[in-house]
């Protein structure tokens, strides 16, 4: 068994699931890795997104799939590729994302740089390496003359990252018919897999008054800001940290100059929640809201909105087929939870069982000490592979 990081995997049992050797399945990701991080692809940025979808979809077809394009104006395209099973039965479902938050030339180059065992690039954590890794398995499969065991479905969208907008509808649709649900998201950085994520909702709150003079007429305005400020403080009081509940006021503004009492102020507010019935409350909490100044005015508005993953009997059923066959590749799978929301949490809100995070190990998710470690690539196509064959 060689260990890298953490627990390792044996690396002989993955070059025999595979069919292919160790060195050879880590070159092949790896490259495929590089393609996709060399067309940079930040959220909204149409033309960018299109052309790498256009590049994943052939890339798809050529590992034996059906796929079908969904333009999303202004965002990009989104992708259903689909390839049959060995039985005919409800499909296994797997999403992954293209867009990036890395406005173009972030990382100076986008050619994927390696450096010691890791490999850094934008969005090469979130979440192009898995996206990478499911193609592979895919192409695989499909060279051996093989079939997974259930239909699969591959979802590959273009706006995780600002909120799914354009996707959510035909995310929520494929996850109802869906028999599980597999997210190569990056994984926990002890490789974990992630079996409870927090629900995210955003608001913005807008309070009104009355613009005037704040040295010569104070008295005939009336002022967004304390209006604000007062919303603020009950905004806050909602949070339960005993529940997982919690509340972050992320940016605000108010105002025209120091010396006028604003008429309009606002804030975004940031909602985290471990248990689904946190987020009704929050909500209603919120849309609720009333002036303290009766003169003023206080508007609401949800901006997004994800519900939890929670670690139902149905998740913990995927977690330990996905740790037997990570045993049988020399790797103890771990699991975890993150206060981060990803597509795995709608289909979770429908009703599907979702195993998120079989991305690979690494770190620095959204910033520019993104990386993934190169030696884990290998064990976790084994593992994308082995659930494809036995879910
Ligand atoms: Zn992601």
């Amino acid at each position: 068994m060689n260990t890298i990081y953490g627990p390792g995997h044996d690396r002989d049992a993955v070059a025999a699931t595979l069919g292919i050797s160790w060195d050879d399945a880590r070159r092949r990701v790896l490259a495929r890795i590089g393609t996709y991080v060399a067309q940079e692809t930040p959220s909204a940025h149409q033309e960018l997104l299109d052309a790498l979808a256009s590049v994943v979809a052939d890339d798809l077809r050529a590992a034996g799939a059906t796929v079908t394009s969904d333009p999303a104006p202004g965002l990009g395209t989104n992708l259903v590729a689909e390839v049959p099973g060995d039985v005919d039965d409800r499909p296994v479902l797997l999403f992954g994302h293209l867009d990036t938050v890395h406005p173009v030339g972030a990382f100076g180059t986008n050619e994927l740089r390696l450096e010691g065992d890791r490999a850094i690039g934008p969005g090469v954590y979130d979440m192009k390496a898995g996206v990478a890794l499911l193609v592979e398995a895919l192409t695989l499969l499909h060279e051996r003359g093989e079939r997974p065991r259930r239909p699969v479905r591959f979802l590959v969208t273009c706006d995780e990252e600002i909120g799914s907008h354009s996707s959510r509808g035909i995310i929520e649709d494929h996850a109802r018919q869906a028999a599980a649900v597999l997210v190569p998201e990056p994984s926990m950085p002890d490789g974990g897999v992630k079996t409870r994520r927090k629900g995210v909702a955003t608001y913005r709150i807008e309070t009104t008054g009355q613009a005037a003079h704040a040295g010569i007429d104070p008295g005939l305005g009336i002022s967004a800001s304390q209006e604000l400020a007062h919303q603020l403080v009950d905004v806050f009081a909602l949070a339960d940290h005993a529940r997982g509940t919690t509340i972050n006021v992320g940016m605000m503004g108010a105002g025209t100059a120091t010396n006028v009492i604003p008429a309009k102020a606002w804030a975004t507010i940031d909602v985290r929640i471990a248990e689904p019935d946190e987020g009704e409350r929050i909500h209603t909490a919120l849309m609720a809201l009333q002036p303290h100044d009766p003169r003023a005015k206080v508007q609401v508005q949800r901006t997004e909105h994800r519900g939890p993953l929670v670690r139902t009997a149905g998740v913990v059923a995927l977690y330990e087929h996905a740790r037997g066959i990570a045993a049988q590749l020399g790797h103890d799978l771990g699991e975890g939870g993150t206060g981060g929301g990803s597509d795995g949490s709608l289909a979770a809100a429908v009703g599907a069982d979702v195993l998120d995070g079989l991305g690979p190990r690494g770190a620095g998710a959204h910033t520019l000490d993104e990386h993934i470690i190169v030696d884990d690539l290998p064990f976790r196509l084994a593992l994308l592979c082995g659930l494809l064959k036995t879910l």
